[in-house]
């Protein structure tokens, strides 16, 4: 099992944009670190680890301490995808920036800000035996074998509809992180009503209504959806710190599934801190 060299940001990043949830402005400093993927809100530090994870229903959350961060998985997944293993991410004021929905934005930056190794290492959690998790209509399971993400949804919607795809790591920044989030436009409707996602628009998700798609420019790739559900699963999962060798198989899956099966392969293999000791 190869290891890999704990990696942190050569220099602080400032990504500034509006939030999701309260569609405020936001602002987020994403500093080097050595001590895992922390976030800070308020003066309180919160490891991103799936125990501190406390909300699944809309995005991924993260709390401890009466402080919350809201929409993580969009960042994780980009520092998945860059293998950086450490920094602080200071949120300045209430949320992270949206951007445009995908994980391209954060990549690009902290791609060109420079990555730095530092000295401990990582080890992969290598899976030996397979974990199943299921619920309703959906599952996801880890298996043996290299590294991989093999993803399914089926959407009644006709713009969506099913869309499967297998993504064994290569070129993230083409591939998985310019895929945007996207959603139904009824939903959208029955959020805005319940005061959520104020900040949400053609901006920053891809919007559905059955056969068509509402933003004027399309979809970014044909299976920008299922592009987009693997990104959010990298992120998930990168709540470990450390890189999973296994065969991963997720169906119709949700946060709530991705994060459940990060607590699975966390208690199965005895990673303390996503070995962040
Ligand atoms: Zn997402």
């Amino acid at each position: 099992m190869t290891t890999m060299v704990r990696r942190t940001l050569s220099k602080e990043v400032h990504i500034e944009g509006i939030g999701l949830h309260r569609g405020g402005r936001a602002l987020v400093r994403i500093c080097p670190g050595n001590q895992g993927i922390v976030f800070v809100k308020k003066g309180v530090r919160v490891p991103a680890t799936p125990e501190n994870v406390v909300d699944t229903r809309l995005s991924t959350t993260i709390g401890l301490g009466g402080v919350s961060v809201s929409t993580i998985e969009h960042l994780m997944s980009c520092l998945w995808g860059l293998k950086i293993t450490d920094c602080e991410v200071v949120i300045e004021g209430e949320e992270i920036p949206v951007l445009d929905g995908s994980a391209w934005p954060f990549f690009t930056r902290l791609q060109d800000a420079g990555t730095m190794d530092l000295s401990g290492e990582v080890t992969p959690v290598r899976i030996r035996d397979a974990i199943h998790l299921e619920e309703g209509g959906s599952s996801i399971e880890a298996g043996p074998g290299p590294f991989r993400i093999t993803y399914e949804i089926d959407f009644p919607s006709r713009a969506i509809g099913r869309q499967r795809l297998s993504f064994g790591g290569a070129d993230y920044g083409e591939e998985i992180s310019k895929a945007r989030t996207f959603g139904m436009l009824r939903d959208v409707e029955k959020m805005r009503s319940a005061g959520l996602a104020l900040g949400g628009s053609l901006e920053n998700a891809v919007v559905v209504d059955d056969e068509k798609v509402i933003n004027p420019e399309g979809f970014r790739f044909p299976d920008e959806c299922i592009r987009h559900k693997i990104l959010d699963l990298l992120g998930d999962l990168w709540t470990l710190g450390v890189p999973i060798e296994g065969d991963i198989r997720a169906y119709k899956a949700s946060h709530r599934l991705h994060i459940a099966l990060a607590h699975e392969i966390r208690k199965a293999y005895f990673l303390e801190g996503g070995n962040r000791s």
